[in-house]
């Protein structure tokens, strides 16, 4: 029998999840570089944390970037990208969606063999927004109206992104906009500077917890030939490849939140006494232990097993990656509020850590396409006998 690792017993990863056959001895490598990055940085990210919301989004960006983790965002494997967000987002919510933001504005720069931006964006020097989103077109983007027209030069863009990642502080904007007639091929994606001329971020409104997000209003925006990414008519179809990939990532920082809520509650139910004996010895709050262990353990293994069918372009990867994303938002949110129910009153109290996760796991079953439109492409991949 393997002994117990006290580092994973009270870390973001589960006992054993990195014995196995999913992963490699550079991913072991990988996790032991972050509980090692995470026990001596922990209380510089915690203040981070707390700065005004646009200082606070460059300053976490900078961190992981001066350690190379932006590198893993924006060129990583699926499966490191993965354990980097599950540890992230175990030890600090602005920490995981920097990282998150950074790889999501990497991905169409790399399909479009864009490096120099690249670098930047993994370098921590430019802050990037993934802009797909407006207040008409979510679930359904591909009524995008956000419009580029030609000019001499290259384009002028015109309209409104709601929802933005990183508005109020981005330096690049890969933003998707109309070219062509309507419907998902008559869109391409741009990189946009964020400050050119005609761009304005705002942030705003305030979400349920605090994240830099806002609107980034585009008024003939000019930009050159070399800011469309790809092939003309494609930006939907990079888009979505984007998000695909991304996706399962979602799962795995819905499991690092989870985690941590569920660590939470074991140190409450050993310590709080009812009726002279601890909680942890009540049969009720063994149940409810075993749910969440249950709900957490499935959802870490879908994660894994969605990374690693991406990581080997397997043909169902995509839809792994709906599953994985699904089930892990789902069960996350499960387990976290599970933990709240067993810490009582104090798991309410505000910025308690249960608290702070019931509020952090929220948006993770919306962004990135909601749990019914997951529910969508699974059923019907399921249907058509593709999985
Ligand atoms: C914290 C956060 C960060 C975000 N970051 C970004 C970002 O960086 N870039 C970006 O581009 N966007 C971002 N978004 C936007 C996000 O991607 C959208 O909110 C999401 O795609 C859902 O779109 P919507 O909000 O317009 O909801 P809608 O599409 O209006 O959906 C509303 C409801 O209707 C349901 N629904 C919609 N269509 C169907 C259907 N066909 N059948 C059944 N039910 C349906 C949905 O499941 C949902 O329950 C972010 C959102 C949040 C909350």
């Amino acid at each position: 029998m393997t002994r117990l690792d006290p580092v994973a017993a009270e870390g973001p990863f589960a006992i054993g999840q990195l014995a196995l056959p999913f992963y490699s001895d550079a991913h072991r490598a990988l996790a032991d570089d972050l509980a090692a990055w995470i026990a001596r940085e922990r209380s510089s990210i915690a203040a981070i944390a707390e700065l005004p919301r646009a200082e606070g989004a460059r300053a976490m960006v900078r961190a992981l970037g001066d350690h190379g983790w932006l590198e893993i965002a924006t060129e990583g494997d699926m499966q490191s990208v993965c354990l980097c967000r599950q540890a992230f987002a175990w030890l600090e919510d602005l920490c995981d969606f920097a990282f998150a933001l950074q790889g999501l504005a990497a991905f169409p720069l790399r399909q479009a063999g864009r490096g120099a931006l690249v670098a930047d964006l993994a370098s921590g020097r430019a802050l990037g927004a993934l802009a797909l989103t407006e207040r008409g077109a979510g679930s359904d983007l591909a009524a995008v109206t956000t419009r580029a027209e030609r000019t001499g030069e290259g384009f002028t863009l015109s309209g409104e992104k709601a929802w933005i990642g990183h508005a109020g502080v981005a330096d690049i904007v890969v933003t998707l906009a109309r070219t062509g007639g309507g419907g998902a091929f008559g869109l391409s994606l741009f990189a946009v500077p964020g400050a050119a001329p005609g761009v304005t971020q705002s942030p705003g409104p305030e979400m349920i917890a605090p994240r830099a997000l806002g609107s980034i209003h585009l008024q003939d925006a000019a930009v050159p030939e070399a800011a469309l990414l790809g092939a003309e008519g494609l930006g939907f179809v990079t888009a979505v490849q984007t998000i695909d990939a991304f996706r399962m990532s979602v799962g795995a920082a819905a499991t690092g939140f989870a985690r941590a809520a569920l660590q939470a509650a074991v140190s409450h139910v050993r310590q709080r006494r009812v009726e002279g004996r601890a909680l942890a010895e009540r049969q009720l709050v063994k149940a409810a232990l075993a749910d969440m262990a249950v709900a957490l353990n499935t959802a870490e293994l879908s994660v894994a097993q969605a990374a690693w069918e991406w990581d080997r372009g397997v043909a169902t990867a995509a839809t792994r990656s709906s599953l994985a994303k699904l089930h892990a938002s789902e069960a996350a949110h499960q387990v976290i509020d599970m933990a709240v129910q067993l810490l009582g009153a104090a798991g309410l109290a505000v910025n308690a850590p249960t608290e702070r996760l019931y509020r952090q796991v929220r948006s993770l079953r919306i962004y990135e396409g909601t749990s019914e439109m997951q529910r969508l492409a699974i059923g019907q991949a399921v249907a058509a006998g593709q999985l």
